[in-house]
């Protein structure tokens, strides 16, 4: 049996014109002899009725009295709805299908509530129902604990219930779905002439979903990754093959893959710098400061420490906790809030010289000032005000080619 994995995110299911396309791309593969897995977010976006986060809000005035477990309750409904519907539609539309909740699809995770991880996937029931020929649609998003209670697996969980899935299953392919042509150069949103990125490799992409291209979740690439998956992000809107995920062994016969020093652009948002030092009193030690940090789960990125001075970044309203636990050690701490990090991603730019010359000259040129940088080997990252990100990412985005 050749098993294929669709997975449909939550605009692609928003609008009747929508679920057209979805039935056409499960038809398609059905006709293509594939055995399919249907997998399905929740539907619409923040304000549509039956989105995950509008769910969400309906609790947030009792903020202090909501149990996890029961929130991820609430919070499953949403895929049991669009699953049901599509489901509904697949047979409207002369095909047999069953619809699975997670927990009937075999999908059993700890009891981490609202960010739940799979450690098991038992699909005899889904491979009973694909062997009589039916379409089987099952609830992304979501699984159950060994105990039976229903949890869900975070942002970005029903790609890795694809995913997934599609390990247990031994799946061709899984094919994520979604409202953009594949995996672009940069967010479409914010860079006009972000182009399509034919093939790119497992480690590529993980860093580009990591640095906030959150058109596919890291987790999810990892889970395919392991099992030798290869995953195709499309847009449920064309017909178009989008961006295809595989290994990178795979690719280096590819002469225009390994011609590329860089892949992408991403950015996060959100992000503060602290400049700590000493006072008379108390001399800078940053021992005390990573520390203390630590201790409180605070994450910190952009680290660059001097004998007078420690320098980071840490993530949206950490920074508050961060800028308090510093000050009760008597040290001096300065904030930048309001800063964005941009990521140059490549696996190709190992190695090659200049890389960094032209980020920094395309930067000044637009008279953006770089608060800080770092890099690793397959990106080099820097922080800008979050005024500045926009045009930053545009410039760069033109500067390394990627609009051709
Ligand atoms: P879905 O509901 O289908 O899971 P998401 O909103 O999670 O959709 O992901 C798709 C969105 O990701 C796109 O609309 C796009 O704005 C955004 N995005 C950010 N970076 C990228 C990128 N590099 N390539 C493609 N899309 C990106
Ligand atoms: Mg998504």
């Amino acid at each position: 049996m050749r098993i294929i994995v669709q997975k449909f995110g939550g605009t692609s299911l928003s609008t009747s014109q929508a679920k057209e396309h979805v039935i056409h791309h499960i038809k398609r593969e059905r006709d293509n002899g594939y055995a399919v897995v249907v997998v399905v977010s929740a539907i619409g976006r923040r304000g549509d009725p039956y989105a995950t986060d509008t769910l969400l809000e309906q609790l947030a005035p009792f903020a202090a009295y909501v149990d996890l477990k029961e929130q991820d309750m609430l919070l499953s409904c949403g895929e049991m709805i669009s699953a049901t519907l599509i489901g509904t539609q697949i047979r409207a539309a002369g095909m047999p299908a069953v619809v699975l909740s997670g927990a009937e699809a075999g999908i059993e995770t700890d009891d981490d509530y609202g960010s739940a991880k799979i450690i098991a996937i038992h699909p005899e029931r889904i491979v009973k129902a694909l062997e009589a020929g039916q379409v089987v649609v099952v609830t992304g998003f979501q699984g159950r604990t060994k105990q039976g209670a229903i949890t869900t697996l975070g942002r970005g969980g029903s790609d890795t219930s694809a995913t997934a899935l599609g390990a247990a299953l031994q799946a061709e392919i899984v094919d994520i779905y979604t409202d953009v042509n594949g995996v672009l150069t940069a967010d479409p949103k914010l860079v006009s002439d972000a182009r399509p990125i034919a093939k790119v490799s497992y480690a590529e992409i993980c860093h580009m979903a990591r640095e906030g291209a959150k058109v596919v979740h890291p987790r999810a690439v990892e889970i395919a990754q392991q099992a030798r998956i290869p995953v195709r992000v499309r847009s449920t809107f064309s017909e178009e093959e989008g961006t295809l995920v595989q290994d990178e062994a795979w690719q280096h016969n590819e002469h225009a893959v390994l011609d590329r020093h860089v892949t992408g652009i991403a950015y996060a948002l959100g992000i503060t710098q602290l400049h700590v030092s000493g006072t008379e009193q108390q001399p800078h030690d940053p021992r005390l400061i990573f520390e203390s940090l630590a201790a409180h789960g605070i994450s910190v990125d952009f680290i660059n420490v001097t004998a007078s001075h420690s320098l980071f970044t840490v993530q949206g309203e950490q920074a508050q906790l961060a800028e308090k636990l510093i000050a009760e050690q008597g040290l001096q701490v300065r904030l930048e809030a309001a800063c964005a990090k941009v990521s140059v991603i490549g696996g190709g730019m190992n190695g090659q010289p200049g890389v960094m010359a032209r980020i920094v000259s395309a930067l000044s040129q637009e008279q953006i000032p770089i608060l800080q940088s770092a890099d690793s080997n397959a990106a080099i990252w820097v922080l800008v005000k979050e005024k500045h990100m926009a045009m930053a990412l545009k410039c760069l985005h033109s500067t390394f080619d990627l609009n051709r």
